[in-house]
């Protein structure tokens, strides 16, 4: 969207293919987004930015985008379910999705605030409240001592599954104060100040808590990859400095690149990768 804006203020033809499937409209409220002091729910913010297109006369139409091939003569092809796009540039932003626990409605309880998926989020409003991450990698042990920041009563929960960590990990956990719950998962409960109740198996229920979860994420990058684009470690897509690939017009911002997973570094991601696209269609123009 913010790719879109910039575009559009120099005068260029632009369209937004979107599924709206976006993890920004899962933010019940976001406190650290700059220039909000009282915060701004998810949803909101990405309505002011449509209603910021729409001034412009942007297309906004919502589809899934199929797959992305490139002509002879280096124009890129978009194809959709319905429709078939020739383009320039291409702007991918098609951001990740996050591996959700085997709790009822997981999805419905990340949008109300009862499951978070972020501490560089909302780890400030925890305010020393007990905290339990649900993982049982690395990741989660990382998390776990991020959070330590925000608060002293820290519980790993496996949810059954043995843990994938190293030995100096789990050391490190322990000298930290961070326990290791094994159990299997029975309940969780929502209340109403945010936290749950959080229900093991054959054990003493957690209560009372502030739910993390910390077990990965997808990124959406699958077509990238089968345009040929190169793609990190991780699965994310691997960019320059302006946010291009090896493939000519093809540029990705947002969580689908390696980064932080915040609003404001998907934001400046797309406004480097609209000027850069800017320029490029500069240098083919007559002056
Ligand atoms: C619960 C939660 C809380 C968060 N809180 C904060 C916060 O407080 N502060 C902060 O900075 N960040 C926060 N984030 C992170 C923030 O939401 C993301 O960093 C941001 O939304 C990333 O933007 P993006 O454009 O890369 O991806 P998204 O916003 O996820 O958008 C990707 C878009 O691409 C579309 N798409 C994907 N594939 C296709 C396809 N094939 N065809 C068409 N469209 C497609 C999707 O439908 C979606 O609309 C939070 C995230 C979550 C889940």
């Amino acid at each position: 969207l913010t790719a879109a804006i910039y575009l559009a203020r120099l005068n260029r033809k632009v369209l937004i293919l979107d599924s709206r499937q976006s993890r920004a409209s899962l933010i019940p409220r976001s406190h650290n987004h700059p220039a909000f002091p009282n915060g701004i729910e998810g949803p909101e913010l990405l309505e002011r930015m449509r209603a910021q297109l729409r001034k412009y006369g942007v297309e906004i139409n919502r589809s899934i985008v199929q797959r992305i091939e490139r002509r002879p003569l280096g124009d890129l092809v978009v194809h959709t379910e319905k429709q078939v796009y020739d383009a320039k540039n291409v702007v991918l932003a098609t951001g990740i999705e996050d591996n959700l626990p085997p709790i009822n409605d997981a999805q419905r309880m990340v949008r109300s605030g009862h499951i978070r998926l972020c501490p560089i989020c909302d780890g400030f409003e925890i305010a020393r409240r007990p905290v339990v991450v649900i993982g049982a990698t690395e990741r989660a042990a990382a998390e776990a001592r991020f959070i330590r920041a925000f608060t002293d009563y820290i519980t790993i929960a496996t949810f059954g599954e043995a843990v994938d960590m190293s030995t100096q990990t789990i050391d490190r956990l322990s000298r930290g104060g961070i326990n290791i719950r094994y159990e299997g998962f029975k309940d969780c409960i929502a209340l109403k100040d945010g936290g749950v109740d959080l229900l093991l198996e054959n054990s003493a229920p957690l209560s009372g808590v502030v739910l993390y979860s910390a077990l990965g994420v997808r990124p959406r990058s699958a077509l990238a990859r089968e345009l040929g684009v190169e793609l990190e470690e991780d699965g994310r897509v691997k960019v320059n400095a302006h946010q291009g690939t090896a493939v000519p017009g093809f540029y990705a911002v947002g969580d689908v690149v390696t980064g932080l997973n915040q609003l404001g570094v998907s934001m400046a991601q797309g406004e480097v990768a609209a000027v850069a696209a800017h320029n490029r269609l500069r240098e083919s123009e007559t002056d």
